[in-house]
């Protein structure tokens, strides 16, 4: 692949009407890095990916690769002009080519001999080689996905944009695949956009994340990070469940129901505690709570308590308690983060 791409998107605003899909988004993407793009359906995660595509234009902001500006208001540089490659939710086969030329159709201007070097590349790269001449109908699920990226990767674009990509396979071929989507990506040195509204898939797959919900990017960078230490109630509760307990913050320091917790940063007034399920476990001592709930969830349970006037959630192994218990719980207040809303 050529050399190194970044893509720069600043204050990207799409609108249809008196809807804002995407509103003042800013996102980065770095060759040879994958960036996971993660909400809720209707967030505006594929009008952002196709404002990237060249697809549509941007109302305000700016996209661009390295110094070229690729779309301001008014002006949109068209997909084909992009060395973009985009992987669509269906794959779009063609039905009536063979895994072989649906694969090679984007390469039709290389002479005979290079489109077939590529295309045996590409299909090896994504485990399909002995299926070149398989009609797309026979194929399953997984191998179209996989024949759907080599299509896009074999010429080899410096930015691949995937929308939900996995989104249409049963579970037990989705972690397979994605980990074969991973090693050929990381191979091709592109930069990458993943669009998923998966938690966990997000987790597992970026190495960067950018959070978005109601057309905005609401908080981005390392996974673990973001995981760790959510910008607000918002960003936590996208990456998995989390309990919001009311903090009072004076000079850097929250109280909580669970005890000080610093608050760097935030100006003195009500604030919230977040602190995840599974960083609350019962012991012989702690606070004490009353069970309300218990749901059996097979690696652990979910006990949900009452601490004072607030509801928690605890995640503990097995099942340790009934409903009308009154257990100790221990908080992990160094795993909790304080944020102003
Ligand atoms: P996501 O991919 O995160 O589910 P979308 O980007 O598809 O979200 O949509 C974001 C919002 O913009 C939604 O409210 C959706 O209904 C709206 N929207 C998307 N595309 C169009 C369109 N072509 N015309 C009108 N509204 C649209
Ligand atoms: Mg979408």
């Amino acid at each position: 692949m050529s050399e190194q791409a970044t893509i720069t998107v600043r204050g990207a605003t799409r609108c249809y009407g008196l809807k804002t899909a995407v509103e003042g988004a800013d996102l980065d993407l770095r060759a040879g890095r994958i960036t996971c793009l993660l909400g809720p359906s209707g967030s505006g995660k594929s009008t952002l990916l196709r404002l990237i595509a060249g697809l549509e234009p941007v109302d305000a902001g700016e996209i661009r690769s390295g110094e070229r500006v690729l779309s301001a208001a008014g002006r949109t540089v068209p997909p084909e002009a992009r060395d973009v490659g985009l992987v669509f939710q269906d794959y779009a086969l063609f039905p009536h080519l063979t895994v072989r030329d649906n694969v090679g159709f984007g390469l039709r201007h290389l002479p005979a001999a290079d489109r077939k070097a590529r295309v045996h590349k590409a299909l090896t790269d994504v485990k399909l080689a002995d299926r070149a001449k398989s009609w797309p109908h026979s194929l399953s699920g997984g191998e179209q996905q996989r024949v759907a990226l080599a299509r896009t990767l074999v010429r080899e674009p410096h930015t691949v944009l995937l929308d939900e990509p996995f989104s249409g396979l049963d579970a037990h071929l989705k972690s397979e695949v994605r980990e074969g989507l991973l090693e050929t990506l990381k191979t091709a040195s592109a930069a990458v956009l993943l669009v998923t509204h998966d938690a966990g898939e997000a987790l597992m797959m970026a190495d960067d994340l950018v959070l978005m919900d109601g057309g905005r990017v609401i908080q981005s960078g390392d996974p673990q990070e973001c995981w760790a230490r959510p910008a607000s109630t918002a960003a936590a509760r996208l990456l998995g469940e989390v309990n919001r307990l009311p903090a009072q913050v004076a000079a850097g320091v929250a109280r909580t129901p669970l005890g000080p917790v610093p608050a760097p940063g935030l100006p003195d007034g009500p604030a919230a505690l977040l602190i995840r399920p599974q960083h609350m476990t019962p012991g012989a001592e702690g606070l004490e709570t009353t069970v309300e709930t218990t749901r059996f969830g097979g690696a652990f349970s979910e006990v949900g308590a009452r601490l004072g006037d607030d509801r928690v959630h605890l995640h503990v192994p097995g099942v340790i308690a009934r409903p009308g218990d009154v257990v100790r719980i221990r908080a992990d207040l160094s795993k909790a983060t304080v944020v102003a809303d």
